[in-house]
C-alpha cells in the first residue's frame, strides 16, 4: 500500500518532458523517465496510462489527487466508497492551487505507478498517472500548446480534456488542432487514440443535463452532433473528433462550493459540496475500477512500461523536427 498513515500518498509529480529553446525545443527527461518506467516490478507490466489536458488553473491537479486516492485506496475501500478520505484530510499528491505561477510546463508523470490486478485476466498492470500543462495559459504559444496536447494523447490510454463550464465551439476547435499534431506522429491504421473524456467542470445547467455520465452523454451527442444544414467547418471538426478517437465519453462535474475560493482551503473533503462527493465517487471508480480498466496500445500492441521510454523520446523527436 502506497499511503503513509495520515493518508499522503508516497510519491510526486516528477518532470518528464521540458519544453526548452532552440532546436530541442521539447526535451524527455530519460533518467527522470528510467526511474519511473524500469522499476523491477513495472517494467515488463502493461502500463494504463491517465492524463489530464486542458486550461491552466481549471483543477486539473486537484482532480488528479483524487485519483490518487482512490489508487492507493484498499480494494475494500473502493468497494464501500470510503476511499474519498477524512473529513478534514487536506488533499496532497500533484501539487495544486499554485499562486499565480506555471509549475507544470510540459508533462508531469506520478513517481510511483500503482499496481493493479485486472480483475478479468489476473493480469498485474502499472497505471501511471500523467499531469500536463500547456494549454492556453497566457505564455504558451499554439504550437507548444499543441503539442503538449498531442504527446499527451498519444501517450495515454485515457485523456482527459478538462474544460471549464461547457463544452464551447473553441474548445473543439483547439481539439481538432491538438489531434491534426497527433496524427502526424502516428503511421498505424485505424484510429490513432484510445478514449477521450471531455470533463465538464463547474456544470450549472444540471436542471437540462444531470451531473455525471448520463448528462455527458446528452450534451456529447448534442454537442457533436453533426447535421447536414451544418456549416462544413463544424461538421469537419465533429467527424475529425469522432474519427481519432475509439471512444468518446463526457462526465459534468458539480461546482466544488464557495470554499474553493477561500485563502486557507486546503481540498478537505468537509469544504466539498455533497454533489461534488457524489460526482466523484461516480467519476473515479469508472475510470480506475479494475473490472474496466483498458490497457495502452499501440498500433495494435500492448505497450509495456519499458517500451513507453522508447514512445516518449520517438514522439518529441518527431516533434522537435
Ligand atoms: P490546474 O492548473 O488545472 O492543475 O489547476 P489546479 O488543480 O491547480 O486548481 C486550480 C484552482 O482551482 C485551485 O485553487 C482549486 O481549489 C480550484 N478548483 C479545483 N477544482 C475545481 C472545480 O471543479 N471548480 C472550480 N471552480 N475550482 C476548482
Ligand atoms: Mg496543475
Amino acid at each position: 500500500m502506497s499511503s503513509v498513515p495520515n493518508g499522503s500518498p508516497v510519491g510526486h509529480g516528477v518532470q518528464v518532458v521540458t519544453l526548452g529553446s532552440g532546436k530541442q525545443h521539447y526535451q524527455v527527461d530519460v533518467e527522470a523517465l528510467r526511474s519511473i518506467l524500469l522499476r523491477d516490478d513495472v517494467r515488463d507490466r502493461s502500463v494504463v496510462v491517465v492524463s489530464v489536458a486542458g486550461a491552466y488553473r481549471g483543477g486539473k491537479s486537484f482532480i488528479l489527487d483524487f485519483f490518487l486516492r482512490y489508487l492507493n485506496a484498499s480494494r475494500s475501500s473502493q468497494q464501500v466508497g470510503d476511499w474519498l478520505g477524512k473529513e478534514d484530510q487536506p488533499l496532497e499528491g500533484f501539487h495544486w492551487r499554485g499562486g499565480g505561477d506555471r509549475d507544470t510546463t510540459g508533462i508531469h508523470l506520478w513517481s510511483e505507478p500503482i499496481l493493479t490486478t485486472l480483475e478479468r485476466t489476473g493480469e498485474k498492470v502499472a497505471v501511471l498517472l500523467m499531469d500536463t500543462q500547456g494549454t492556453f495559459d497566457t505564455e504558451s504559444t499554439i504550437a507548444e500548446n499543441s503539442t503538449i496536447f498531442a504527446l499527451s494523447t498519444l501517450i495515454s490510454s485515457v485523456q482527459i480534456y478538462n474544460l471549464s463550464g461547457n463544452i464551447k465551439e473553441d474548445d473543439l476547435q483547439h481539439l481538432q488542432l491538438f489531434t491534426e499534431y497527433g496524427r502526424l506522429a502516428c503511421d498505424g491504421d485505424g484510429k490513432a487514440f484510445q478514449t477521450l473524456m471531455f470533463l465538464v467542470r463547474d456544470w450549472m445547467n444540471d436542471y437540462e443535463q444531470a451531473h455525471g455520465f448520463a448528462g455527458g452523454k446528452e450534451l456529447l451527442d448534442k454537442r457533436l452532433e453533426s447535421r447536414s444544414n451544418q456549416k462544413p467547418q463544424l461538421r469537419e471538426v465533429r467527424e475529425h473528433i469522432r474519427s481519432c478517437f475509439d471512444d468518446v465519453k463526457c462526465f459534468l462535474m458539480p461546482h466544488p462550493g464557495l470554499d474553493v475560493g477561500r485563502q486557507t482551503f486546503n481540498g478537505s473533503l468537509k469544504d466539498l459540496t455533497e454533489k461534488f462527493r457524489l460526482a466523484l465517487l461516480e467519476l473515479v471508480p469508472s475510470l480506475f475500477d479494475p473490472r474496466k480498466l483498458s490497457v495502452k496500445m499501440i498500433n495494435g500492441d500492448r505497450v509495456r512500461a519499458k517500451d513507453l521510454l522508447d514512445y516518449f523520446q520517438r514522439y518529441v523527436d518527431i516533434f522537435n523536427s
